[in-house]
Formats: C-alpha cells, sequence, structure tokens
C-alpha cells in the first residue's frame, strides 16, 4: 500500500452552494493524500503532510486540481453529428440526428464511435457521464466495454422507442425488455458502470414500452432512469396529444413511476409551476444544457425557477445537440444565458464548480464516491495548467485570490489547458 500525495492549488464544492455559504473551498497550497485510488485527506499541504510524513510527493504546483467533471446528459451516437447547426429540434431529429443513430446498427462503426466518444470524454476532463446509448443493444454494449477498457465512470443505457422516429430504430417492447435485461445482467454494476433504463422522449415510446421500463426498475436494484422532457414548445404538444390521458409532459413520465431520486431529466425548459413541483417533490433531477439550448434555439433555462421551487439541477453537454464535451464551456455557457436572461440567476464561479461536479454527481446517487474532493471520496479529478504564453496562463499570473482563478478557468479553459485526468487514481487522460 502505498501513499502519494499530491501538491496543488485545488478547489472544490463538498456543499451545495445554492443552499449554504461557504461551500466552495479553496486551498492555494493545497495537498491530497491518495491511497488505493481514493483521497484519505485533503486540505492544506501542511497539514495533510502531517498524515503522512514518508508518503511519496508529487510537486504539481503551478497548475490547479479540480474535481472530476460531471457530465449529467450525453448521446454517445452523436459524437459525429456535431455542428448541425440551423434548425429546430424536431427537425434536427430528422434530418441529422436519427439518420446518423441508423449507423449504430453497424458494429464496426459502433465500436470505433464508442471509442472515441469515452476518450472525447476523458480528455475534456470529464470522470463520470449520464450517457444515452444506441438503440442496438451491440452498441450499447461497445460503449460500456469502452468505458471499462478506458477506467471512465458510467451511467449508460440501451435507447428504447416504438414509434415515432424510424422503423429502423423501432423496438418491440416484449424483445428489447430481454434485451436490456441482458445488458443489466452483464453491466450494471461491474467496476465503475451503472445502467440506466433511457426511454428516448415520450413522443417516441408507447404506454407498452414505458412500462416495460417501469417493470425494469421494480425487477432490478439500483437502476438509474434517464430521458428527455419539455424541450421545445412543438414537442411538448406532440408528447401531450400522444397520450390523450396527460395533464402535463411530466404526467406522463409519472404513470409509469419513472421519475424519483435516481432520474435524471434532460432539459426542462418549457416547464409549468406544477411540474416544478412535483419534480422536487419526487426528488427528480434535471440536467440543464445550456448550449444545446442555444443551438436549437430551445430558449432560455428558467433557473431561477428550478432553484425556488428546490428542484435538483446539474449540467449536460448534450451533445451532439449541443456544441461538445467540455464541461468548462457548458458552465460558461450556463453562466451567459442566465446573465442575458430576463429573469436571470446570476451564478457564481462556485455554483459553476459545483453545476460541473458535485451536482452531477448527487443527481445519480453517486456523490458517496465522486463529485468532490474529500476524504473517502475515489480520487477523481482533473489537473488544469495552460501552456505558458496563453491567455489563461496569463491570466492565472495575475489573479488577485483563488475564486478569480477558478472564474477564469471557467472562462479560458479548453481540453488544451487539462494536462492531466485521473479515475480512482488512475490516469484516464494525460499530455505529459
Ligand atoms: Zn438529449
Amino acid at each position: 500500500m502505498s501513499d502519494m500525495l499530491l501538491r496543488a492549488p485545488f478547489f472544490h464544492t463538498p456543499a451545495n452552494p445554492f443552499r449554504s455559504t461557504g461551500a466552495l473551498q479553496c486551498y492555494e497550497d493545497g495537498a491530497l493524500l491518495i491511497r488505493d485510488g481514493r483521497i484519505v485527506a485533503s486540505g492544506g499541504f501542511h497539514e495533510v503532510r502531517k498524515e503522512a510524513p514518508e508518503a511519496e510527493a508529487l510537486d504539481w504546483r503551478g497548475g490547479y486540481l479540480l474535481p472530476g467533471f460531471v457530465d449529467a446528459h450525453v448521446h454517445y451516437p452523436q459524437l459525429r453529428i456535431i455542428g448541425g447547426l440551423g434548425r429546430t429540434l424536431l427537425e434536427w431529429l430528422d434530418q441529422v440526428a436519427l439518420p446518423e443513430e441508423m449507423w449504430m446498427a453497424d458494429a464496426t462503426y459502433a465500436s470505433d464511435t464508442a471509442r472515441r466518444f469515452v476518450y472525447a470524454l476523458a480528455s475534456h476532463g470529464t470522470t463520470t457521464a449520464l450517457v444515452f446509448g444506441a438503440h442496438f443493444a451491440n452498441a450499447t454494449a461497445a460503449l460500456f466495454d469502452a468505458a471499462d477498457a478506458a477506467g471512465v465512470r458510467m451511467v449508460s443505457g440501451l435507447v428504447l422507442s416504438d414509434r415515432a422516429l424510424r422503423p429502423e430504430l423501432h423496438q418491440s417492447p416484449t424483445e428489447i425488455y430481454f434485451e436490456s435485461e441482458a445488458l443489466i445482467e452483464r453491466f450494471h454494476g461491474k467496476g465503475r458502470l451503472l445502467y440506466a433504463v433511457t426511454p428516448r422522449f415520450a413522443l417516441s415510446t408507447s404506454e407498452a414500452m414505458l412500462e416495460m421500463c417501469q417493470t425494469l426498475v421494480r425487477e432490478h436494484d439500483g437502476l438509474r432512469v434517464q430521458t428527455h422532457i419539455n424541450e421545445q414548445p412543438d414537442e411538448v404538444t406532440a408528447c401531450v396529444q400522444a397520450f390523450p390521458w396527460a395533464t402535463d409532459y411530466l404526467s406522463i413520465y409519472e404513470r409509469y413511476s419513472l421519475c424519483g431520486p435516481r432520474t435524471v431529466m434532460a432539459h426542462n425548459v418549457q416547464t409549468t409551476d406544477a411540474e416544478l413541483e412535483r419534480l422536487a417533490a419526487s426528488q427528480t433531477s434535471v440536467a440543464h444544457c445550456p448550449c444545446s439550448n442555444a443551438a436549437l434555439g430551445s430558449g432560455i433555462f428558467p433557473l431561477r425557477r428550478h432553484l425556488a421551487a428546490g428542484v435538483h439541477c446539474a449540467l449536460g453537454t448534450d451533445v451532439g445537440g449541443g456544441t461538445g464535451f467540455g464541461m468548462l464551456k457548458e458552465a460558461l455557457q450556463a453562466y451567459l444565458m442566465q446573465r442575458v436572461a430576463r429573469d436571470g440567476q446570476v451564478l457564481d464561479p462556485g455554483q459553476l464548480l459545483y453545476m460541473s461536479t458535485r451536482a452531477g454527481a448527487e443527481a445519480l446517487g453517486l456523490h458517496d464516491e465522486t463529485g468532490d474532493l474529500s476524504a473517502g471520496k475515489s480520487a477523481d479529478f482533473v489537473y488544469v495548467r495552460p501552456e505558458a504564453d496563453t491567455p489563461l496562463a496569463g491570466v492565472l499570473e495575475r489573479v488577485a485570490s483563488m475564486e478569480q482563478a477558478l472564474a477564469a478557468i471557467i472562462t479560458l479553459g479548453d481540453t488544451a489547458s487539462i494536462q492531466e485526468v485521473r479515475v480512482g487514481g488512475e490516469k484516464v487522460f494525460g499530455r505529459r
């Protein structure tokens, strides 16, 4: 058992900064003591040093450690269609996303995309992700295999649909039940992998399919649920019309017991106060995807209303409706859109860091494992150290506080400034 002492400035949010003051913790001369892939002590270097005077020390001063990012909403089969600008959601699905997703039936294409996708996560500092798999079991298995091989923490599942897309993507609820079961058996709880029941969205799932989702959740312990909700007005209308008994979009998922503390619903831009109240009561989380909301013209996320209602919100990139894998960029976009919103919530650097890290871990029920750098957590972190002569390096030389440094990293940080990424203390990406 060998200890590793990592000395570097670091930031993290072990508490929710929307609820408590002082949630952002910054250590200018900080250290993490890591043993067997876990953080056993963290804080000021001299304090942590006392815990292990003999430990091998790595001096990483000159850069900054952040908790590994948690992407709470992203689609693996859409990696190759990022940038399909200029369409509404339903047009984009029909013209861009669905034709590409049919390619996932090809095993070679799917496994190559899976490998690139997992590399994209790791190289952008994302150590945990909640991912929409493909409509095909083999392609979804390829994603789990790629994540397992790379060491990235991943929650994913076979995407379920039996109407309104294209015949090639539709499944029979009975047959897909058995294929889902086989994937759960093979991957749920294996290493850093977990399974999420993944109905694509209400419009593409019949009552029989949603009932099948309910059965899967009931029959297996610890499954997560992910889907979409309230993204654009015409989508909301179409979904509610597809279920004549529905009173609003959320009521469709509620009928099949798909809400709860282990459910993450993406978007919720076009939401009602009644839905917000029920999301909070069932402890269902929302994945806010500001780049996607802007790119597809979905609108400005009503963050203030979510917070006021007590709905838990995390951040997601929503690749490929979104514009890339960077969670720092996503955090910046969240900030920018709230700044221009009529009733926007002005987000501070601690809140943005929380939304990019611990909030996602909480949404997935993984906050005892990851999401911040407290003692007891898995050593999942990102080491940011921009090349000399870059604007970010220039700003970091001049900042007067750690909070300013964090704001600069959120504003200017990109893949090139990420030097190394680790999950469970193991390197999953490194530039050196
Ligand atoms: Zn999505």
